[in-house]
């Protein structure tokens, strides 16, 4: 037996409630948001693995298709990506007694599906670790402090009693969030308490060097030519705000035949320039026309906050994200003015006194 308190996040209500949503669920659906990472496929994969007996059926369901850096994942072949399954998608929510949402604090962040969520009328539960959880449901799971919604899932099944009957895929997933979620445990990940967790995980037989290798050395050719290409011709570097801005248009992304998940990681390579806070990456969406912007920052620096007033999003405090509906040109501008807000801010904390 460990001596380790791992966090309990259910009180004594919440575990009956807990157990009034799972006990008689016979069909539950899990879903994580649109463009899911490996946190909310990780999230979703293990829960679903945790679930997924006496006869109960599990479906994990994304809004739309994960990289392939996450078709490892145990359990990947079976996740119905909504979007290709609309009509599945839509029986499947119909039947469902219990909708878990995962690794989103709102509805919107699952895109499209978002109005078949909406009408879904079965039981809700959301584990998350977003700020400002807006959610209507039944029992709600939110820890912003925690490092991924895997580290929440993992304090659950711990809770429950249910890690210790949880098998090394279960461990798998978990890890696979916990690693993503904090770029391979170098932001946001020094709490002694998540590597109290991995050596949980690391008990139950999990690789992990083979994990790091199979989401992080998993680049075709041409994603490592795009990052070539990225940081030789198209980052801009701003000296005085130690700010990084690169773009990624449609066409560019042709050239280099991109693939759903390229662009994931090329946000954070400017970060290894020393002395940087701060990148901003602005990416033409391959669908529809709109930028997505990644933004990454270190340190204390919240750049969830520079997400809410320039870029319509939000997120964590070292890795947000948000979206501008107009042309390049103009999202460059956007993002010229929020480096310009930054450099101002950065200089005010340097100098200890208000512009
Ligand atoms: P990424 O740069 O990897 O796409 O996103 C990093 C983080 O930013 C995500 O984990 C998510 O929390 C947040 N994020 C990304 N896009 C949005 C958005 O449009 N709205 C909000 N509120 N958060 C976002
Ligand atoms: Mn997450």
């Amino acid at each position: 037996m460990s001596a380790i308190a791992f966090k309990e996040y259910l009180d004594t209500s919440d575990l009956a409630t807990w157990h009034r949503l799972t006990d008689s669920a016979r069909r539950v659906v899990i879903v994580g948001h649109a463009s899911p990472d490996g946190d909310a496929m990780g999230s979703a994969l293990a829960l679903a693995l945790a679930l997924q007996r006496d006869g109960r059926q599990v479906k994990v369901m994304m809004p739309n298709a994960f990289p392939d850096f996450l078709a490892w994942l145990p359990g990947a072949g079976e996740v119905l990506n909504a979007e290709y399954h609309k009509k599945t998608a839509h029986a499947v929510l119909a039947e469902a007694d219990l909708l878990c949402c995962l690794d989103f604090n709102a509805l919107h962040r699952t895109e499209w599906l978002t109005p078949q969520l909406e009408r879904t009328t079965c039981p809700r539960l959301m584990i998350d670790h977003h700020l400002k959880p807006d959610f209507r449901g039944d029992l709600l799971v939110s820890d912003s402090g925690a490092s991924s919604t895997c580290e929440i899932v993992f304090s659950l099944l711990w809770q429950l009693g249910e890690f210790q009957k949880a098998s090394r895929e279960v461990a798998e997933c978990l890890y696979c969030g916990m690693m993503t979620d904090t770029g391979g445990f170098t932001y946001n990940s020094n709490r002694p308490i998540l590597f109290q967790i991995i050596a949980e995980l690391l008990a139950k037989g999990i690789d992990k060097d083979r994990i790091y290798r199979n989401v992080y050395h998993s680049y075709s050719f041409n994603r490592m030519r795009l990052q070539g290409y990225i940081l030789y011709e198209k980052l801009v570097y701003f000296e005085e705000a130690h700010a990084a801005l690169f773009t990624l248009t449609r066409d560019e992304m042709k050239s280099f035949q991109f693939k759903k998940g390229d662009a994931e990681g090329l946000v954070n390579l400017p970060l290894q320039i020393k002395g940087t806070r701060l990148c901003i990456s602005l990416r033409e969406d391959t669908e529809q026309p709109l930028i997505r912007v990644s933004l990454r920052s270190v340190d204390d620096y919240k750049c969830n906050v520079l997400a809410e007033r320039f870029f319509n999003g939000g997120g964590h405090a070292n890795a947000a994200g948000g979206r501008l509906e107009m042309t390049m040109d103009e999202a460059v501008e956007v993002a010229r003015q929020a480096i310009a807000a930054f450099g101002e801010e950065q200089k005010e904390q340097e100098t200890g006194t208000k512009v």
